[in-house]
């Protein structure tokens, strides 16, 4: 039993304990390439939330990291099968609700763990600081925490050479054999400045992939997927501690 995993840890952990901090992994359930499983952005939150805690905690942090929220925005994904949308103003429901449990029993700091690039809590924690002023909300998303390209040598964004080596780290049994794996190639968009980057539309997923993936997995190993995930989770470990110790009430120098 982790002391650190809320759906691990019990009443008699619980009852007296003083946690500063709530960490909110939140994925999806959608087609991963031909070769990964639908639950990847999920097992990717759970155990680098896991191991992130780990490190807080044996560092002294008081730290709970709640279930995995498993549904995501797949608005793009509509006509991919059994990709489960969760449409943001649910999720907005459902944050809302979490962060009304916290601020009731005096859990004042909330880290949104985020793992599915179609998420975006930003407008929605904006809302609910105005909404619970003594909550201290905040947000990561991990694929974002480092610089991948001196992880990777590949760019791209989903089931990619990244969130392959990742999963024949973290769970090689589900992963298919080499040569399932899709090329993962986009389209661009015709439209000059969608393609340049500086004004974003949706992607319509089905469109622009043949395989569902974003970024060819090619070059993937388990190797480079354990040293992303050690960084990853080595970083986080710090930023949970940080944000144990910060002193909400005077954040600023
Ligand atoms: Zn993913």
């Amino acid at each position: 039993m982790r002391p650190y995993i809320l759906a691990e840890t019990n009443w008699e952990n619980m009852n007296n304990a003083k946690i500063e901090l709530a960490v909110l992994p939140w994925g999806a359930t959608e087609a991963h390439n031909f070769h990964l499983p639908y639950a990847t952005d999920n097992y990717e939150a759970d155990l680098m939330a896991a191991e992130s805690a780990r490190i807080a905690w044996e560092n002294g942090s008081k730290v709970i990291v709640l279930p995995t929220v498993p549904f995501g925005v797949n608005t793009g994904q509509s006509d991919i099968y059994l990709n489960i949308n969760m449409n943001p103003s649910t999720q907005f429901a459902v944050l809302n609700d979490i962060v009304d449990v916290l601020n009731r029993q005096k859990v004042y700091k909330l880290l949104i763990f985020n793992s599915h690039g179609g998420n975006n809590f930003k407008s929605m924690i904006r809302e609910l600081g105005l909404k619970y002023p003594k909550m201290f909300i905040s947000l990561t998303n991990w694929f974002s925490s480092l610089d991948r390209s001196l992880y990777f040598d590949d760019p791209g964004d989903h089931a990619d050479e990244m969130e392959t080596s990742l999963l024949l780290h973290l769970k090689p049994d589900l992963v298919l054999p080499k040569d399932k794996w899709g090329e993962g190639k986009e389209k661009k968009n015709k439209i000059k400045a969608i393609k340049e980057g500086w004004v974003w539309s949706e992607r319509k997923w089905s469109q622009i992939s043949e395989d569902t993936g974003v970024g060819n997995p090619k070059l993937a190993t388990k190797e480079k997927g354990e040293r992303y995930f050690k960084a990853v989770t080595t970083r986080m470990g710090a930023l949970f501690s940080d944000l144990c110790e910060a002193d909400i009430q005077n954040l600023y120098e």
